[in-house]
C-alpha cells in the first residue's frame, strides 16, 4: 500500500518564536506513526528547524535551483539543503509558477537535479479556475506531469501534489469527488505513460484549503494519499490533519 503522507507548506510565514510553537504542537501530537510527515520551511530556517524538530518529522525546502553551485545570486542548491540535514524539496508550487514565472520545463529540470542530488521531491501541479471552467483540468495536469516525465525516469522519490489553484488559500476546497476524479485520472496517466507499477505506487497528495474539518472525507478517497497543507499547517489543527487517515 501507499503510505499516507502529509506535508505542511509554511510558505513565507513564521519566525523563530512561531517555529517554537509549531515544534511544540508537533512534539505533543500524538501523530499517527503510519503517516509520513514533512514540513516545508523557509530556506533561512531549515537548519534551525532541523535542529529543533524530532527526527520522525521530515523537512522540505520550498524551492531550489537546478545546478549544484555557482554564480546564481539568491538561489540555494539541493547539496546545500542536504548539508543541513534536510531530505525533501517542494518544487513547482503554483506560487512559483504564477508569481515567479517558473515554466513546466524549468520545474522539470529542477526536479531532475534535486533527485540526482539525492533529495526527495514533492512535485506540485494543478489547474487555475479559468482552466477548470474551460474543461481543461486534465489537459493541464497531464501537461505539467508530462514535462516532468520527459526529464526523469525513476519516480520512487517523488510525491505528486495535486493543488487546484482556485482552492489554494481561498477556503474553497475541492470536494472529495472533484479531488478523487483528478487523482484517479492522474494515476491512470502514470499507468499509461510511465508504467503500471509507478501508477500503482506513486503517492498523490491533495492541496488547497485542507482543514481539520474537511480532511477526513478527503482522506477516505481511494486515490488521495495525503495532503499538502498551507495555512492550517501553521496551527495546532495540523495534528488533526496528519491523523486524518482512518
Ligand atoms: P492552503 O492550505 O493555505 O490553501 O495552501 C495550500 C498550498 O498551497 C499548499 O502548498
Amino acid at each position: 500500500g501507499r503510505k499516507f503522507v502529509v506535508g505542511g507548506n509554511w510558505k513565507m510565514n513564521g519566525n523563530k518564536s512561531q517555529i517554537c510553537d509549531i515544534v511544540s504542537f508537533l512534539k505533543t501530537g500524538p501523530l499517527n506513526p503510519e503517516t509520513e510527515v514533512i514540513v516545508g520551511v523557509p530556506a533561512i530556517f531549515l537548519d534551525y528547524v532541523r535542529v529543533n524538530l524530532p527526527e520522525n518529522i521530515a523537512i522540505a525546502a520550498q524551492n531550489c535551483y537546478k545546478v549544484a553551485k555557482g554564480a546564481f545570486t539568491g538561489e540555494i542548491s539541493p547539496d546545500m539543503i542536504k548539508d543541513v540535514g534536510v531530505n525533501w524539496v517542494i518544487l513547482g508550487h503554483s506560487e512559483r509558477r504564477q508569481i515567479f514565472g517558473e515554466t513546466d520545463e524549468l520545474i522539470a529540470e529542477k526536479i531532475a537535479h534535486a533527485l540526482e542530488s539525492g533529495l526527495k521531491v514533492i512535485a506540485c501541479i494543478g489547474e487555475t479556475l479559468q482552466e477548470r471552467e474551460a474543461g481543461k483540468t486534465e489537459e493541464v495536469v497531464f501537461r505539467q506531469t508530462q514535462a516532468i516525465a520527459c526529464k526523469i525516469k525513476d519516480w520512487t522519490n517523488v510525491v505528486v501534489a495535486y493543488e487546484p489553484v482556485w482552492a489554494i488559500g481561498t477556503g474553497k476546497t475541492a470536494s472529495p469527488q472533484q479531488a478523487q476524479e483528478v487523482h484517479r485520472a492522474l494515476r491512470q496517466w502514470f499507468c499509461d505513460h510511465v508504467n503500471a507499477s509507478v501508477g500503482e505506487s506513486i503517492r498523490i497528495q491533495y492541496g488547497g484549503s485542507v482543514t481539520a474539518a474537511n480532511c477526513k472525507e478527503l482522506a477516505a478517497q481511494p486515490d488521495i494519499d495525503g495532503f499538502l497543507v498551507g495555512g492550517a499547517s501553521l496551527k495546532p489543527e495540523f495534528v488533526n490533519i496528519i491523523n486524518a487517515k482512518q
